[in-house]
């Protein structure tokens, strides 16, 4: 944006739930743009930035997904607030990482890691299944240039876009070996790019934590999958990981 140019900064909160908070610190980081980010925006509760707390805001960050009641009736409130709700990283997005635990008996599983403690815990919840989300910015953590991108085109009122196509794109810019002929599952071909495929290019499988590209090839990636003899079981974890493909996947 130029120097000089004029524009309504931004009320904008940010709130955690469920979560480890590596997406808010995202925020926090890349020091080299942080003031000029911070320049577009009015902060009103952002306790990883400021200690001031208000309560007008339009925009709401919302990081991690619901697990408990109490997160609930806070979210809710929040959304009476907001303008804009964000989904702000994969937790919120699609319930993320914490999902892993919907697979288990809740109390057995309070039993196995708190042993003697009260748990209030409850089934993972995305942020869209308790309230309407306005936007969703995927990523495990989030990408901060993506994020400036955004707050940049919510300042501006222009549109707020992501990129349509899978990983593979921006993985095959960086001319990387496939994971594939190296014999792994990699979920690049039907993942949202934007990350520039960070974990492929250090030769991690993409884990899918963007969520599905647009007009994936599903039945495609699959027969892929079974052609090179790869391991179901594999791709069923793989898929669940981040619990970004619900649906989209029956083993
Ligand atoms: S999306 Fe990843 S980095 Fe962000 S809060 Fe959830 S676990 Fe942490
Ligand atoms: S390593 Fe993964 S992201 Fe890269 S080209 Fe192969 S399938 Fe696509
Ligand atoms: S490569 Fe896949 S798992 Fe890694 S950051 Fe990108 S979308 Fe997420």
């Amino acid at each position: 944006m130029h120097k000089g140019t004029t524009f309504e900064k931004l009320k904008i909160a940010s709130f955690d739930f469920t979560c480890c908070e590596g997406c808010q610190l995202q925020l926090a980081n890349r020091e080299s743009t942080l003031t000029d980010f911070l320049d577009l925006l009015d902060i009103r509760n952002f306790r990883e930035i400021s200690s001031e707390q208000h309560n007008d805001y339009d925009i709401a960050l919302i990081e991690g997904s619901i697990s408990r009641p109490d997160e609930v009736e806070r979210l809710q409130a929040i959304r009476r607030q907001a303008k804009t709700l964000v989904a702000f990283g994969t937790c919120a997005c699609f319930g993320g990482v914490n999902s892993l635990k919907n697979r288990f008996s809740l109390n057995e599983l309070a039993v196995e890691v708190y042993p003697g403690m009260e748990v209030e815990t409850g089934l993972v919840k995305k942020i869209s299944e308790v309230v309407k989300v306005d936007l969703s910015i995927p990523g495990c953590p989030v990408n901060k240039e993506e994020v400036e991108r955004i707050v940049v085109s919510l300042v501006t009122g222009s549109q707020v876009t992501l990129p349509k196509y899978p990983v593979c794109i921006e993985c095959k810019a960086q001319i990387n070996t496939c994971l594939f002929d190296l014999g792994e599952i990699c979920l690049g071909p039907i993942t949202r790019a934007g990350c520039n495929a960070v974990c492929t290019t250090g030769k991690t499988p993409c884990l899918g934590c963007r969520g599905p590209a647009e007009e994936i090839n599903m039945a495609a990636f699959l027969e892929l999958v079974k052609e090179r003899g790869l391991s179901e079981n594999d791709l069923r974890e793989k898929l669940a990981f981040y619990n970004a493909f619900e649906g989209l996947y029956q083993p």
